[in-house]
């Protein structure tokens, strides 16, 4: 009886203790074969990438600043503070704030990952990945399962727990329609890959759809939930339609928590990912100022271009360590190396860049992108719609 006590105990402490990183262990030489398959010439650079910790073509010295070319600030993060970071996709995360995500745990701060999508509507990488010509729903639900660990792994090399992360599992390829043709639940956006018409995930509400309203709600509620310092999304520039709208979404959902004053972050960052040569080139720094939501620099479609011209740009530098973090998680993506191992290189980057907006900024650019779509007041439900059901 005595022993079968601590039998259970011993049970009881093993399902209680956080899940440790282990799984899918990415090698190096698994990493250099893919890259190799890519270019051979790249391969060897990526295996000194992966031996000093860094870009091959950036010089060692840890204070050196590959943003010299745009005045910038620095990025201080103070101790205990709460961050909620908006990821389209698994990856993006970590492309962009694996050292923030660090940096503010070393601070016994708190990070919660929020991944819109579950990145299961990348058609080429599903039939490299299926090999077959006919692929279903099936293949492209599982490739969304896979990303998932995978994500939770990439966030487990940074020190987060698996509840950390938080999966809203809205569309891939499909959050500028939710703004533009599914706003209302009445007619939700169905996946042309899952062929959902809203999330599957467990104790969701019945009435959350794939539109535009249900993943405002959802965000403003993550955001209330986590009550964070700081939020993290998205630029609204960023080429990506997925990354433009999302943050587009958050803002939208920034604005209301503002009004009704339930939740004041102090800090709103942008980061970008898919814009010109970005993070490498120095031509981005010159067209940001004058872009508009989407990548636009036409004039009749620079939505909220002037709003958003005079970011602020803040620098994070990274330890070494931090860098050696990053990388993990990077590699932890590992159904996305094959396609993206290059992609992935450029942001391995002694700094991390951030856009600071203002209230100003937060507040107007969801309202300006509103009016360009003639959206219906994005304050109002149709009747008998979101929260209103049973
Ligand atoms: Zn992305």
């Amino acid at each position: 009886m005595k022993y079968a006590s601590l039998f259970f105990l011993i049970f009881i402490t093993a399902m209680l203790r956080p899940v440790p990183c282990s799984p899918e262990e990415v090698t190096i030489g698994q990493y250099l074969q893919n890259m190799s398959v890519l270019s051979p010439v790249a391969a060897n650079s990526t295996k000194e990438m992966l031996q000093q910790g860094q870009h091959p073509n950036l010089p060692a010295e840890s204070k050196f600043d590959p943003f010299s070319y745009i005045p910038h600030g620095r990025l201080s993060v103070p101790p205990g503070t709460r961050v909620i970071i908006f990821s389209p996709h698994p990856d993006d995360e970590s492309i962009a704030a694996a050292g923030l995500i660090q940096r503010v745990l070393e601070g016994e701060g708190k990070v919660r990952v929020v991944f819109v999508t579950n990145g299961d509507g990348y058609t080429y990488a599903v039939r490299l990945r299926v090999k077959n010509a006919r692929i279903s729903a099936k293949d492209f639900i599982e490739y969304g399962k896979k990303r998932q660990e995978e994500a939770v792994q990439a966030m487990c090399e940074l020190g987060l727990q698996p509840e950390d992360v938080t999966f809203l599992g809205f569309p891939d390829a499909g959050i500028d329609d939710l703004w533009e043709s599914n706003w209302s639940n009445v007619q939700p956006f169905i996946s042309p890959h899952t062929l959902f018409d809203r999330p599957h995930r467990k104790g969701l509400k019945r009435w959350v759809k794939y539109s535009g309203v249900s993943l405002r709600d959802e965000i403003e509620s993550v955001i209330k939930d986590f009550s964070p310092d700081w939020v993290v999304l998205p630029d609204p520039r960023d080429y990506h339609p997925d990354h433009a709208a999302a943050g587009i979404f958050v803002l939208d959902a920034l604005e209301t928590l503002y009004s009704n004053e339930d939740v004041l972050p102090s800090k709103v960052l942008t980061y970008l990912v898919h814009y010109k040569d970005y993070p490498q080139g120095d031509d981005w720094s010159k067209e940001i100022s004058s872009t508009g939501v989407g990548g636009y620099t036409n004039v009749s479609s620079n939505v909220s271009g002037k709003t958003l011209a005079d970011t602020n740009w803040l620098t994070l530098p990274m330890s070494p360590e931090e860098v050696e973090g990053k990388r993990r998680a990077l590699l932890s993506h590992a159904s996305q190396l094959q396609m993206l191992s290059i992609f992935f290189r450029n942001f391995l980057l002694p700094s991390e860049m951030f856009g600071s907006l203002s209230l100003t900024q937060v507040i107007t650019v969801p309202q300006e992108y509103a009016a360009f779509y003639k959206h219906p007041a994005i304050d109002e439900e149709p009747a008998g719609m979101v929260g209103k059901s049973p």
